[in-house]
């Protein structure tokens, strides 16, 4: 059985202890051990500042940008190698590990393109300078600088290559070195990315480094210049943003944490128009794509009372051509959920679900004799449910909520979320739609229109685009990541310059503004 060991500080390092098993969750057949029991975390941040920073800053934006790039190539290069681990580890279908680890390249390619139209000075500059004084002679100008600290990446277990390469490549690209640390269940892939990074020695020495295991006593260790970026579940979001030591030195913490994401099915949606059958198609998409485990995946779908029926059979339909099995298999469109704690908290929250809804499709019931399956699992909520507006169920599991219809039930039923990654909005009736999206984003990270004019070119809800924001308020996190450069903006302090304006504008304003 392999070992995965962490990169830091320079070498490979194995943990010390008997370390935690790694899964095939199809077969239940053990995969690897991985711990970090043992290893300095206090020496690896301080190699991240001393090594890895200097090195990368005195590359320059455009520079950092190239190493994006040739990183997403390396790793593409071994594009195969890794859909196959995703398929071992993840329980991942082929096209669900594409979504992974294409969605990885992608992400750091399109910020390589980024880099290239950035500043080769060591800074941004933030605006337009602006005169402060009696006249122009007193000038100020923002300027976004690297934080000369390092960025620690705590990820989730169901993206390992996608969620690591998103937030590396902002922090890289930022001027910041990153300390990788994958949800532990599904680390074989980052870990064999780690290797392939590492081996391509496109990065200065302590621009990167991996954890594989528990993340220690690391944020014990961490300072003012530090940036701690998460993702995950809200109760450890919740934990990890009020640990002391964080408080205590206000390191910067972004949280990407769950979200119930709603799906709105507008009256005016008849069921021949291609806006409800794209509505179909997505919901169907995100409760099977990667088993549902996909912190975008729509959990609760609002219908008009008098559709439900309607809804409940197209969804059922779209469902039963689903095929849930061995996802080595080419016909085989849905695998397991990712591990043994996985399959037992999906189960409890069908359960929890199900007191107040009716189980019209699928269950908790286990399907196969090994493996954690569970199958795609389609209720309907009775009036005044609530566990369904408070309890993700992070599974091939969504939940019809009838409404009336009107704009205002639809902007209250979203909103019941408390704070949303996204929300998909489907209607041809602008007026409805207008008044929807303006009421839910405040709450709502991301809002997806669909209409019939986008049927035939929308990209899906679930999927997070390097060009548009992701992460939400309330209980998705409270953070923001990605958006182009908006997505650098955790790894730079913005800091107010103020003095002679041709000393200013001269050496820190726009090219040119001097
Ligand atoms: P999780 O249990 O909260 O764990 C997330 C990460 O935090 C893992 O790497 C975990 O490490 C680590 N962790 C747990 N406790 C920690 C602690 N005390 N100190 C430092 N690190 C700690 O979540 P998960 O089960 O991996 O992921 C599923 C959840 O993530 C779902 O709720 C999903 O909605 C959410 N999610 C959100 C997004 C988003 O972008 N907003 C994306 C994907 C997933 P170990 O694995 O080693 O315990």
């Amino acid at each position: 059985m392999k070992t995965l060991k962490s990169y830091v500080v320079g070498a490979w390092r194995a943990g010390s202890g008997a370390g935690t098993a790694l899964e095939n969750p199809a077969t239940e057949a053990p995969i690897a051990v991985l711990g970090t029991e043992g290893l300095d975390f206090a020496a690896v941040l301080e190699h991240a500042r001393a090594r890895g920073g200097p090195a990368l800053r005195a590359l320059g934006f455009r520079r950092r940008g190239e190493l994006l790039k040739a990183l997403a190539g390396a790793l593409h290069k071994h594009r195969d190698e890794l859909l196959d681990l995703s398929i071992e580890n993840g329980g991942n279908t082929r096209s669900d590990a594409k979504f992974d680890v294409d969605g990885a390249t992608g992400t750091l390619a399109a910020y390589a393109e980024l880099g290239k139209g950035l500043d080769e000075r060591g800074f941004l500059p933030d605006g337009e300078g602006v005169q402060l004084g009696r006249t122009a002679r007193f000038w100020g100008q923002h300027v976004l600088v690297p934080r000369s600290g390092a960025a620690v990446h705590i990820n989730a277990f169901n993206f390992p290559a996608w969620n690591m390469a998103e937030k590396m490549a902002c922090a890289l690209l930022a001027g910041v070195p990153v300390i990788e640390k994958p949800g532990t269940p599904s680390a074989l892939l980052a870990w064999r990315m780690a290797e392939i990074i590492v081996a391509s020695g496109v990065l200065p020495e302590g621009a990167f480094q991996l954890l594989c295991g528990s993340a220690g006593d690391l944020l014990q260790h961490m300072g003012p210049q530090d940036v701690l970026a998460f993702t995950g579940s809200s109760t450890t979001g919740a934990a990890l943003k009020g640990h002391a030591r964080l408080v205590g030195c206000n390191a910067h913490v972004n949280l990407e944490a769950d979200s119930l994401n709603p799906a709105l099915l507008a009256p005016d949606v008849e069921g021949d128009a291609p806006a409800f059958d794209l509505f179909v198609a997505n919901v169907a998409l995100d409760m099977t794509q990667k088993a549902g485990q996909k912190c975008t995946a729509v959990r609760r779908i609002a219908v008009p009372e008098d559709r439900v029926g309607e809804v409940v059979d197209a969804l059922k339909g779209a469902l039963a051509r689903i095929k849930v099995g061995d996802p080595s298999l080419a016909d085989v469109r849905m695998g397991p959920l990712a591990s043994r704690a996985q399959l037992a908290d999906v189960r409890a929250g069908i359960a929890r679900l199900a007191a107040e809804a009716e189980v019209v499709l699928g269950g908790p019931a286990p399907l196969f004799e090994r493996g954690y399956f569970v199958a795609p699992t389609l209720l309907v909520a009775r009036p005044g449910a609530r566990a369904v507006h408070e309890h993700e169920v992070f599974g091939p599991v969504a939940t019809v909520v009838p409404y009336s219809g009107e704009p205002e039930d639809a902007i209250a039923l979203a909103n019941q979320g408390g704070g949303g990654l996204v929300a998909s909005v489907y209607s041809n009736d602008a007026a409805w739609a207008e008044r929807v999206v303006l009421g839910i984003a405040p709450w709502h990270g991301r809002v997806w229109i669909g209409g019939d004019r986008v049927a035939e070119q929308a990209l899906p809800p679930g999927m997070v685009l390097p060009l548009s924001v992701h992460g939400g308020p309330g209980r998705a996190g409270g953070g923001e990541e990605l958006g182009g450069l908006r997505g650098l903006a955790p790894y730079l302090q913005r800091t107010a310059l103020q003095g002679f304006q041709g000393f200013v504008a001269g050496a820190f304003g726009a090219p040119g503004a001097g």
